[in-house]
């Protein structure tokens, strides 16, 4: 063999993720205990911003939600964008399937690299489980009935830049979730209307008319394990700084099994996020069985106030920054997320190695955003922003 041909075979790999998935442990069944016959559907309408909005928790936090996508102007850009996307996510498939599409394994491949082609981040498939449908849609009030077979789920990263000069509790907070939904949105859009235009029923679903709860399908899909901060989903190469869109549909897909990267025993030793949230939302205790799911008991309300009502910000992501797993992917990290991946005891210095590198206090050099509040119609200057949570080490 040439040494050309030998370079190339060497380096060159028709891997389509961006990420290498393919090295990570895979599992019949998530790592978190999934009890599904326990699992009740949950209705969108009783999420925390819902029952802000509709003053569950008083009349102030209810005034508080009403501006709090408009509160920084890129966040109020970035979720116009998601409404123009809600009138975009269903309709009909087209008469005939078109040929060459019956394969469930060179679709799944297929949809994959167009969903990459698209700029997603990562993307996952499994089968679609019948309680990750809402009971109700919170856009239009309605019962929901969504009876297809598979999901694929699209994550976007939302920047490791901007959260490592992030507080977390500051005034790009929102912005940082609202680009991830925004754009993991049009992604699950235009492939939804693209496998409706191959012959299948297919629908879009994101931030602004979603009919399916999302980290069901993530644990499935092989996109992360549930982690302390709670009902979200820890990647192991993004970390916690994701947000995701989910297309449904009856194409014949190939599923993907669920991953175990040891993250159960990492949040254990952990505890970083309960540390430095500001409203006390994380607990430090054990995972609990709740609903079908053996997890830890984050405060929906105590988070919901602190990221609507809170004075600081707009929004708050403080957990997101300071995780040890939100990490730039580099040469580097690449090797400590593997050492922290394979070796249990290493998990111990995670913590540790973080305050020695300098990862805690935010990176303001990197900063880019302008701080400015709208208020009564105006953008103002904010007296000052937050701080990465009401945590201090001791000594
Ligand atoms: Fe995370 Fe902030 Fe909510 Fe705490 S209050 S869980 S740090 S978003
Ligand atoms: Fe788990 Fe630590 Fe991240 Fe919290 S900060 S989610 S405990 S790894």
């Amino acid at each position: 063999m040439s040494v050309a041909a030998t370079f190339q075979r060497a380096f060159r790999t028709n891997r389509i993720d961006p990420y290498p998935m393919e090295i990570l442990k895979r599992v019949d069944r998530p790592t978190t205990a999934v009890k599904e016959n326990k699992i009740p559907r949950l209705d969108e309408r009783e999420s925390g911003f819902n029952r802000a909005l509709r003053g569950d928790w008083g009349a102030s936090l209810s005034h508080e939600r009403h501006r709090f996508v408009a509160k920084h102007p890129l966040s109020g850009a970035l979720v116009q964008m998601q409404f123009t996307l809600s009138e975009l996510v269903d309709g009909m498939a087209a008469a005939r399937q078109a040929p060459g599409t019956q394969d469930p394994v060179r679709m799944a491949r297929h949809i994959k690299e167009t969903a990459y082609f698209l700029r997603a981040d990562q993307v996952g498939i499994c089968e679609l489980p019948p309680y990750s449908v809402y009971s109700h849609s919170m856009a239009t009030g309605e019962p929901v009935e969504l009876g297809h077979k598979y999901a694929i789920a699209i994550l976007i990263d939302q920047d490791f830049k901007t959260a490592d000069a992030s507080v977390g509790n500051d005034w790009i907070s929102n912005s940082m979730s609202f680009l991830s939904y925004s754009t993991s949105g049009f992604i699950a859009c235009i492939l939804a209307d693209y496998i409706r235009r191959l012959g299948y029923p297919a629908r879009a679903h994101h931030a602004r008319n979603y009919q399916v709860v999302v980290p069901p399908i993530l644990l499935w899909a092989g996109l992360g394990e549930m982690c302390r901060i709670g009902d979200i989903v820890l990647n192991p190469f993004l970390g916690p700084r994701f947000k995701a869109a989910v297309v449904t549909t009856d194409l014949p897909l190939a599923i993907d099994k669920p991953i175990d990267f040891g993250l159960q025993d990492f949040c254990d030793r952990c505890r970083q996020c309960a540390r430095y949230c500001p409203s006390g939302a994380i607990p430090f205790g054990d995972k609990q069985m709740i609903n079908g799911y053996q997890k830890w008991p984050n405060d929906m309300e105590k988070c919901t106030r602190q990221r609507v009502g809170n004075k600081l910000g707009s929004g708050c992501g403080v957990c997101v920054c300071v995780c040890p797993w939100n990490k730039p992917y580099t040469p580097f990290h690449r090797f400590i997320q593997w050492t922290m991946r394979n070796f249990p005891v290493a998990r111990n210095f995670a913590v540790w190695g973080d305050e020695i590198m300098g990862y805690v206090p935010p990176n303001q050099k990197n900063k880019w955003w302008l701080d400015l509040e709208e208020v009564d119609g105006e953008l103002k200057v904010p007296a000052r922003a937050g701080s990465r949570g009401n945590w201090r080490p001791s000594g």
